[in-house]
């Protein structure tokens, strides 16, 4: 990758020039403003439009070190904003509309007002994969969701089904049975990407039905503005069927939070930012750390692992370019 060295902006300005501003409130922005809160920058945190990111949605965390009896998402993530909070972090509700990275400082348009910046942290996250059926996306929010800890409550005493056949899914599958009467757990090949522990969890609750080979061509229920069943095919057989459910929810993955970049840094062909040494854009100060840059492990840890290096980059670049 070769790197680009933005010229220094002549325009004069009276608005502040921060050291850094970080880009996503999630466990790698919230890990890289700990680092960069404790080298006293003054980070910036731009929450985004899932404050917490993806472990605010999520339920128990049993793989995180240093819970031996697990804990929840939002605690752990709260705990870690707290932990940002009290090293001088300044947390803002504000969302991105454009960026500037051709020139230093860097400008951030948060539509009201303009943040300039020395460096910047990307932490943006991923957001919740959809399936694409113009039938789905009529009946968001009517059945058809992407998070069950924020809406399996909802469906209390009925039939639900889950699509996806990794890790995601799994739990979703799990944590609706809380809820559900039955939970139907819909995939689309015979061979399961989840880890053996949550497969095996699942395959083993009586609430749960497993069906694999099977793609979902319709959500049924458009008219009447709830979800009354799924049109499904046997991808085998391509036989189809109605599986009468009163809600969907998908657990097929997430897509990198990375479009307002593109052009400005290099993306992947899925849209994922391209990085050297973990955490180095294409833009020298600009930096990438987390779910926006990592398609293969995609952990907690691993997200604030380099949330960890992101941080100890800016601190170093601000040292060599005379903060
Ligand atoms: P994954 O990419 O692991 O799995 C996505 C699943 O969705 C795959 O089975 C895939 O099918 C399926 N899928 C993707 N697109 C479609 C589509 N268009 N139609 C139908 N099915 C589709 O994502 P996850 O979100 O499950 O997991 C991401 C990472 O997070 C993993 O590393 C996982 O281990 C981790 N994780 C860990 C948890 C924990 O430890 N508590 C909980 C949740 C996630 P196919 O297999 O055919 O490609």
């Amino acid at each position: 990758m070769t790197h680009f060295e933005p010229k220094q902006d002549q325009e004069s300005s009276s608005s502040p020039i921060h050291d850094t501003v970080i880009l996503g409130s999630g466990c790698a922005g919230l890990t890289a403003a700990i680092y960069a809160a404790r080298a006293n920058l003054k980070p910036v945190v731009l929450e985004g439009h899932e404050p917490g990111g993806q472990l605010s949605i999520t339920t128990l965390v049993e793989n995180f070190p240093g819970w031996p009896d697990g804990v929840q998402g939002p605690q752990l993530v709260e705990n870690m904003k707290q932990q940002a909070a009290r090293f001088g972090t300044t947390f803002r509700m504000a969302h991105l509309v454009s960026v500037d990275l051709s020139k230093r400082p860097f400008t951030l348009n948060l539509g009201k007002e303009t943040l300039r910046t020395r460096t910047l942290i990307i932490a943006s996250g991923a957001s919740a994969r959809w399936l694409g059926l113009p039938s789905e996306q009529a009946l968001i929010g009517h059945g058809v969701s992407s998070c069950a800890t924020c809406d399996g409550f909802f469906f209390g005493g009925k039939e639900i089904a889950v699509i996806g056949g990794g890790d995601s899914a799994m739990e979703e599958a799990m944590f609706l049975t809380r809820f559900a009467s039955k939970v139907t757990l819909i995939h689309r090949r015979e061979q399961f990407r989840a880890s053996k522990i949550m497969m095996e969890r699942t395959l083993a609750h009586e609430k749960i039905r497993i069906v694999t080979n099977t793609a979902v061509e319709e959500v049924l229920g458009v008219e009447q503005k709830e979800v009354t069943g799924l049109k499904l095919r046997n991808l085998v057989t391509q036989e189809l069927c109605v599986l009468p459910v009163s809600a969907m929810f998908l657990g097929i993955g997430h897509v990198p939070n990375a479009k307002m970049f593109a052009g400005q840094i290099d993306l992947d062909e899925d849209g994922y930012v391209r990085t050297t040494n973990n955490v180095f854009t294409r833009v020298l100060g600009v930096y990438a750390c987390g779910d926006v840059q990592d398609r293969r492990y995609r952990q907690a840890i691993t997200a604030a692992g380099s949330g960890c290096m992101a941080a100890l980059e800016v601190e170093k670049f601000l040292e060599e370019h005379g903060r």
